[in-house]
C-alpha cells in the first residue's frame, strides 16, 4: 500500500540558492534518472570486510560525503514543523528530508509529528517521511539526508538502516528527552525515549554514514516547552502539499 500524501504532510522545498522560498508543489515520485547519476562519493571509513554490504553500496551509488555540513536553514524548518505540529495538536517534532545533487542540497519533504493526531505511537515523523520519500526515489537513499529535531530512536534509526539514508542530522538526544520528561512531562505531554542511541542501531546495522548529533540543540530543547499560540483555537487543517525533485 502506498503511503498518503496527507500521512506525512511533506511540504514543498527549496534549492539551495533560493531557500525554503519555492512554493510550487508536485507529487513525489518523478525524479528523473539523471538525478540519481554523479560521482561516487564515500561514505566514511569501511574498515573491514565484514561490512561488505557498505562496500558494495558505496561502489553502485552515490553517497554523502564523510565532510558533509548540516545546514542551518534545514533544522530550521524542521523546528518549524514541530511548531505546526504543536499547534494543530501533537508532539512538537519535525523532520526535514534533503537530497544532495552535486554541491546543491535541496528539500525534498517536510512534516511534524502525527503521533496523537493520528492515534498511532508508530507514526514517528522520521520514519512516516522516510517511507514518503522511499515512495518516490527508490528504496534506498543514499544520496538523502534526514533532518530531524529529535534523536531518531531505535525504530528510526532501523528505518534509516533499511533505507540506507546518506547522513543523519539530529537536534536534541535521547537522554534530553528522557530529562525533560522526568522534570516536566505533563499528562498531555509525556515525553518518552528508548535509550538505545541512533548511532549504535546505524552501526549496528554496518551503515557507516555522518551522524551530526546536538545539531542547533538549543533551539531544538525549547520545543519541550513550546506551548501553541493557537491552543484555545480549533484545530489548524493540516495541510497536504506535497514536495517535488528539483529537475533544474
Ligand atoms: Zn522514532
Amino acid at each position: 500500500m502506498g503511503v498518503r500524501a496527507e500521512a506525512v504532510e511533506a511540504n514543498a522545498g527549496g534549492s539551495e540558492d533560493n531557500g525554503h522560498g519555492e512554493t510550487k508543489a508536485h507529487h513525489v515520485g518523478i525524479s528523473p534518472p539523471e538525478d540519481r547519476g554523479g560521482t561516487a562519493g564515500t561514505v566514511g571509513e569501511v574498515q573491514s570486510s565484514e561490512e561488505e554490504s557498505c562496500i558494495e553500496l558505496r561502489s553502485r551509488e552515490k553517497m554523502i560525503s564523510p565532510t558533509y555540513k548540516p545546514k542551518k536553514k534545514f533544522m530550521q524548518l524542521a523546528i518549524a514543523e514541530a511548531k505546526r505540529a504543536r499547534d494543530r495538536g501533537d508532539y512538537p517534532i519535525g523532520a526535514v528530508i534533503t537530497r544532495v545533487i552535486g554541491k546543491r542540497e535541496v528539500v525534498i519533504a517536510s512534516a511534524g509529528n502525527r503521533v496523537k493526531t493520528s492515534g498511532s505511537s508508530i507514526k514517528h515523523v522520521e520514519l512516516e517521511t522516510l517511507k514518503y520519500v522511499s515512495s518516490g526515489y527508490g528504496r534506498y537513499l543514499p544520496d538523502f539526508v534526514l533532518y530531524s529535531t529529535h534523536e531518531p530512536c531505535a525504530m528510526c534509526a532501523g528505518a534509516c538502516v533499511w533505507s540506507k539514508i546518506g547522513a543523519v542530522v539530529f537536534g536534541v538526544s535521547q537522554e534530553d528527552i528522557t530529562a525533560y520528561g522526568k522534570k516536566h512531562g505533563t499528562e498531555e505531554f509525556k515525553w518518552r525515549a528508548c535509550l538505545i542511541s541512533c548511532k549504535f542501531v546505524l552501526k549496528k546495522g554496518a551503515l557507516r554514514i555522518p551522524v551530526f548529533g546536538k545539531f542547533l540543540r538549543p533551539e531544538c530543547r525549547k520545543l519541550f516547552g513550546y506551548r501553541t499560540a493557537l491552543r484555545a483555537s480549533p484545530p489548524v487543517k493540516p495541510r497536504t502539499r506535497i514536495a517535488g525533485p528539483q529537475t533544474n
